[in-house]
C-alpha cells in the first residue's frame, strides 16, 4: 500500500487530504521509486491555492521534488537498476510514497549526498544555480541583492554567491533569519520588516545601487527591487511568496534602462543535459563543503499540513522535508 498527499480543489491548507493507493507498476520508460524523503516547496503552495494552474481537474499529488530507492524497472529503461539512490524535481506529484516516474527525470546520487539532502536541494540547489548562471550571472567583484535570504532557495544562494565572490546582500524577516542569513555568505543584512531596504542598499553601496536585484518576495518588494538598481541593472523576479506583482509595467524599467526576466526551473530543466550537469555542479558544491544544506524542518508526510501552514506564515529558515513512514 502506498499513501499520497493530495489537494481536492484549490485554497488553504484545508483542502490536503491523505489518501491510500496501490503502488503504481512502471510502464514503459519508467521505473519504481520509493520516496525516502520528500522536498517542501512555496511553489507547493502555489498550486495547493490556485495561484498557478493545475494539469489535472482534481485531486492533485502536490509536491516538487524528492529523493528515494528504485524499486523496479519498466520495460525499456537503461543506466539505472533495482536498489539505485535517485532524486528529482518536476512541479507536481511528489508528496507520495510510491510513485512511477520516467526515467528521464531522474539523477542518480553520488555516495556522499544524502536522500535528505537530496530531496531539500533538488529544486531549491538547481534554482540557485540557474538564477546565479543563466538568469543574471554575476561577476566576482559586483554587488548584488537577495530577497528572502534565509529561506531555502536564499541560504543556498547566499554560499553559491560567496563563493563566486560575488558581494550578497540579503533581506530577511527579523533578527534571527538576518543572522542565520549573515552566516551563509551575505556580507550584508537587511531586516526588511523593521528597515527600508531601499534606503538601507542606498547606505551600503554608497548611492551606486546593485548590479541585481533577485525577488522572489514579489507584490510587497518589486517596486522597491527596482529602485535599488544601478543603471542597466537586471531585475529577477523569480516568486511571489507575498503575492504576484500584478501592477508592473514594463515603462517602469525606463529609469534605469533596467532589464526584466522571470524564469521558472522547469525550463531550464528540460533542456537537453541541463539536469545532470547542473546536479553535478550543485552536488559538487555541497560535497566541497562550499554549500551547506540546512534542512531546518522535518515533518511526516502525513503532516503535510503543519508543514504548508509554517512556510507560508514566514516560521521557516532554510529547507524543509517530509519524511513517509
Ligand atoms: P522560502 O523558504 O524562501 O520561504 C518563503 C519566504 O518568503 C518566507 O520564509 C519569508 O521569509 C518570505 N516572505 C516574504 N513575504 C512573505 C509573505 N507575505 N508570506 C510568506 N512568505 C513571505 O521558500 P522557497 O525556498 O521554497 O522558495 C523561495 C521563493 O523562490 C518562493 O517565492 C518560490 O516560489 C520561488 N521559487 C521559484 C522558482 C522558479 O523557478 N521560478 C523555483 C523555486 C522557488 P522572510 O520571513 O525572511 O521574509
Amino acid at each position: 500500500m502506498s499513501y499520497a498527499i493530495i489537494a481536492r480543489q484549490t485554497g488553504g491548507t484545508d483542502v490536503l487530504k491523505q489518501i491510500n493507493l496501490d503502488i503504481p507498476s512502471p510502464k514503459e520508460g519508467e521505473v519504481l521509486i520509493r520516496h525516502t524523503a520528500i522536498g517542501v516547496n512555496f511553489i507547493d503552495t502555489y498550486f495547493r491555492s490556485g495561484l498557478y494552474p493545475w494539469p489535472v481537474e482534481k485531486d492533485l499529488v502536490l509536491g516538487s521534488e524528492a529523493a528515494g530507492v528504485i524499486e523496479q524497472l519498466g520495460e525499456g529503461v537503461s543506466g539505472f537498476t533495482v536498489g539505485d539512490r535517485v532524486a528529482y524535481t518536476l512541479p507536481n506529484g511528489a508528496y507520495v510514497t510510491h510513485r512511477a516516474l520516467d526515467a528521464k527525470h531522474l539523477v542518480k546520487l553520488p555516495d556522499d549526498i544524502s536522500d535528505e539532502v537530496a530531496a531539500a536541494s533538488m529544486l531549491k540547489g538547481l534554482t540557485a544555480h540557474y538564477l546565479l548562471h543563466r538568469s543574471y550571472a554575476p561577476e566576482r567583484g559586483q554587488t548584488v541583492l537577495f530577497h528572502a535570504a534565509a529561506g531555502g532557495v536564499g541560504l543556498i544562494a547566499g554560499q553559491w554567491l560567496s563563493a563566486k565572490g560575488v558581494n550578497a546582500i540579503g533581506t530577511a524577516g527579523g533578527p534571527q533569519k538576518c543572522a542565520l542569513a549573515a552566516e551563509h555568505g551575505y556580507g550584508h543584512t537587511i531586516d526588511y520588516r523593521s528597515e527600508n531596504f531601499v534606503e538601507r542598499i542606498n547606505e551600503i553601496t554608497d548611492g551606486q545601487g546593485v548590479d541585481a536585484v533577485y525577488d522572489s518576495v514579489g507584490k510587497d518588494t518589486y517596486p522597491g527591487s527596482l529602485n535599488c538598481l544601478k543603471i542597466f541593472g537586471s531585475l529577477v523576479n523569480f516568486g511571489q511568496s507575498s503575492g504576484p506583482a500584478l501592477d508592473f509595467k514594463l515603462s517602469d524599467l525606463a529609469v534605469g534602462s533596467y532589464s526584466v526576466t522571470r524564469p521558472i526551473l522547469f525550463h531550464f530543466t528540460a533542456e537537453p543535459g541541463y539536469l545532470q550537469s547542473a546536479s553535478d555542479e550543485l552536488f559538487k558544491m555541497i560535497t566541497s563543503g562550499k554549500i551547506k544544506i540546512n534542512i531546518n524542518q522535518k515533518f511526516s508526510l502525513s503532516e503535510a499540513v503543519k508543514a504548508h501552514d509554517q512556510l507560508e506564515g514566514r516560521k521557516t529558515t532554510g529547507s524543509t522535508i517530509l519524511l513517509p513512514n
